[in-house]
């Protein structure tokens, strides 16, 4: 991977924040953009914008051109067997509700239980507490490791014939860890229960096929693969999405409509009700192009390399606890001892370097790890060994400024 002319491709890395060059360590909360990718949402503002699936006129058609063909690039891209499996949504968030909404609500009774895990991020947790709430169903909680992984054998202790939802994360936003996401469905099915894979933090950085995962859905957002925000992805069997009932109703979702009744247009346009996210679908199209070019098995491998180096710097380092298993993908979540990780954040800004901070929406998760919050440094395509160094100094520096005021 020839970094450097990644990096170049990134304006906004070309900056320094409080008068040092900017170390961009955040990627998980949301990735950068290339100039690819502005370019391609600027030109299709410049040249082709108009509402799609509508007029007659040319430029109408272009821009329906541009729409569907960014539906197709997704479906090679997460390689699903029918284009009309892949759903555009806001992000993961919308397509995760999507699911609960329309498939738990109609399947879901009384004494069904929906599996998930406790390092789920919120956005695949409290739509679950919703729709448990309002069938009867129960949650259950596939128990963790303590190295924060998810075993074969406790899928099939937790996982019954009473599971209609298995709900996992593919990678961990704060562990970083890779669920086995093949073998969970091969469990789940053996059980009659769908899977749901909340793959915010896999789609990013490592090479998705959807039908070898055998997964029934699968949810992403455009943000953190380097797309603008306000687009994502629910990809879903067909054979489930033809089943569901969409869940929001009026323009462009509708086949027929009469005063007292309506039906719905087929597959994926009966789940995109209103304008959709035309700009956002080009510029995600323009992403999937950029990050295939380098290639996802290499991304994948450089952040694993760069994050294997970045541990064996802070392992070196007195007083720090680092969470997470030692396979992981490309993040460290960690805490300096008896130092707040906001304050960590704080004197790591004040170098210019940018890590997150906070519960990471994963409030049970910090309950597990027995803190309240954690630091958090993300790594992607554009980040090098010298942004590492850059902040492994950061953190000694941290460590020495509060360990003068303890
Ligand atoms: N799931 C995971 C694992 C995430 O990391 C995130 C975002 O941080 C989400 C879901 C929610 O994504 P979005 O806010 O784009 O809907």
């Amino acid at each position: 991977m020839d970094v450097k002319a990644i990096r170049a491709d990134f304006p906004l890395l070309n900056q320094e924040v409080n008068g040092h060059p900017l170390v961009y360590l955040d990627s998980s909360a949301t990735s950068q953009k290339p100039t690819q990718v502005i370019d391609a949402i600027n030109q299709y503002y410049r040249l082709n914008n108009s509402n799609v699936h509508r007029g007659v006129h040319t430029i109408g058609t272009r821009a329906t051109e541009q729409y569907e063909g960014a539906r197709e690039r997704v479906k090679q891209f997460i390689h699903a067997q029918y284009v009309e499996e892949v759903i555009f949504t806001r992000g993961t968030t919308t397509a995760i509700n999507l699911v609960a909404t329309s498939y738990g609500r109609a399947n879901l009774t009384e004494g069904d239980e929906i599996v998930i895990t406790q390092m789920e991020h919120h956005s695949n947790l409290i739509p679950w507490q919703q729709v448990a709430k309002a069938t009867g169903a129960t949650l259950k909680f596939i128990p963790l490791e303590d190295d924060g992984t998810v075993t074969l054998a406790n899928v099939e202790k937790t996982i019954t014939q009473a599971t209609k939802i298995v709900a996992i994360a593919h990678v961990s936003n704060v562990l970083g860890t890779i669920n086995p996401i093949k073998e969970i469905a091969e469990v789940a099915h053996r059980n009659g229960a769908i899977v749901v894979v909340d793959g915010a933090q896999g789609v990013p950085h490592m090479k998705v096929d959807v039908q070898a995962l055998d997964c029934d859905f699968y949810a992403f957002s455009g943000h953190k693969m380097c797309a603008p925000t306000g687009i994502g992805v629910l990809y879903g069997k067909k054979v489930w999405l033809e089943q569901m009932e969409p869940i929001e109703f009026g323009g462009e979702m509708i086949d027929f409509v009469d005063l007292y009744d309506s039906t719905w247009k087929e597959l994926p346009w009966k789940f995109e009700g209103g304008t959709p996210i035309i700009s956002g679908a080009v510029g995600l199209a323009a992403a999937i192009d950029y990050l295939t070019v380098i290639g996802l098995d290499q991304i994948m491998t450089y952040e694993q390399q760069l994050t294997a180096y970045a541990i064996d710097q802070l392992e070196q380092i007195d007083g720090i606890d680092i969470y997470g298993p030692k396979k992981r993908a490309g993040l460290i979540t960690f805490n300096l001892t008896d130092v707040h990780p906001h304050d960590t954040a704080t004197v790591l800004d004040s170098e210019g370097i940018a890590v997150r901070a906070g519960h990471h929406c994963a409030q049970p998760l910090m309950k597990w790890l027995n803190v309240t919050a954690t630091a958090r440094a993300s790594f992607y395509i554009y980040n090098t060994e010298d942004d590492v160094d850059r902040f492994v100094n950061g953190l000694k520096k941290a460590k020495e400024f509060f360990g003068d005021v303890f």
